[in-house]
């Protein structure tokens, strides 16, 4: 996590360099403002700064201040007036060639008496650390959620799917309400991409997906089982809830018109099975096995339609 590492930074550099004071700030997602993620003796840490009143950041590379030498002061330090002329240097932190954020550190004058000879090349140097740190933390969080998600759709994969099941199950407590599980499957998928090509299959698995994220609750898991099968577990819900929540999902999709390249494709349905915790079992494979079941005699009655896993006798 990010949020730990910039715990660490901070403690550490006020550590390492006690008689600076300073600031490490991240781009936001929308990179045109840095945020502050950590400080350390810094009275009035800015919360926001703008990228292009930094002379590192324009430049890509790390800036001195002396205020005895002829050099120009930042935007982002001149707005902290009580900081007056003291020497600074800023350090843009890389992370994998991208500029992620600004390590600004400043020096007080009264007090250089320290162990440390360069101090200044010293801070360059935790710059050179820090960009490390977040490159690797970014790394390991994208390559998670590599690992979790589904390429095609960006829903969860059947690894997550598994993991997910066996927390919900575990979070529930006694009551009414427990995990809907609602198992789903495209309607004569093959068939579409004979008639329509892989790539306009393709993006009505993507349109599916969409649809699926637009009508579930914020706290269900929608994931991609593997080819034209989903999944979407419900925690805290009732069966009758799961049920219907199942309807409005064959609803959305068969109401969904995807277009594609020259015009509109022909509308795709879907069938859907249901099962529920505890009623229909107790671990993730049994409740996955009872949807699953109840999905094929969905595809038995005629497609386009949903089939609960204690109705299925018929
Ligand atoms: P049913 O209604 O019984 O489910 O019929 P179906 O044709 O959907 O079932 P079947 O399992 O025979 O075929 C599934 C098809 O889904 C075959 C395969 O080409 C297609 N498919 C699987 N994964 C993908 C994918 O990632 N992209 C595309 N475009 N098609 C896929
Ligand atoms: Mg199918
Ligand atoms: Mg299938």
């Amino acid at each position: 996590m990010l949020t730990e590492l910039f715990d660490i930074v901070q403690r550490f550099m006020a550590k390492l360099l006690p008689q600076t004071r300073g600031e490490l700030l991240v781009y936001s997602n929308s990179r045109d403002v840095l945020e502050g993620a950590c400080n350390w003796a810094q009275p009035a840490a800015l919360a926001q700064m703008a990228p292009d009143g930094c002379w590192a950041l324009r430049r890509g590379r790390s800036y001195r201040f002396e205020p005895d030498a002829l050099s120009f002061l930042c935007d982002h330090v001149r707005e902290q007036s009580h900081q007056g002329d003291a020497p600074y240097i800023c350090v843009p932190i890389i992370a994998h060639g991208d500029t992620v954020g600004l390590l600004h550190i400043q020096f007080d004058l009264g007090r250089m008496e320290h162990d440390i000879l360069d101090p200044q090349s010293f801070a360059i140097r935790c710059g050179e650390h820090i960009s490390m740190a977040i490159a690797n933390v970014k790394l390991r969080d994208e390559l998670h959620a590599q690992s979790i998600r589904d390429p095609l759709t960006g829903l969860y994969n059947r690894r997550f799917f598994m993991d997910a099941m066996r927390r919900s199950l575990g979070a529930t407590s006694m009551g009414e309400k427990g995990v809907g599980l609602i198992s789903f499957d495209a309607d004569k998928f093959k068939l579409f991409n004979d008639n329509h090509g892989h790539d306009a299959g393709d993006v009505v698995l993507q349109a599916i997906s969409e649809k699926v994220l637009e009508v579930i609750p914020s706290d269900a898991v929608a994931c991609r089982m593997g080819g034209e099968e989903f999944a979407v577990i419900a925690p805290n819900c009732t069966a009758k809830a799961t049920e219907s929540l199942a309807e409005t999902i064959r609803a959305g999709v068969a109401a969904t018109q995807v277009r594609y390249v020259h015009g509109a494709l022909p509308r795709i349905t879907i069938s859907a099975g249901v099962s529920f915790y505890p009623t229909h079992g107790s671990s993730p494979q049994a409740l996955l096995k009872q949807a699953d079941e109840a999905l094929y005699a969905a595809k038995a009655k005629g497609r386009n339609c949903i089939v609960s896993a204690q109705n299925r006798t018929n």
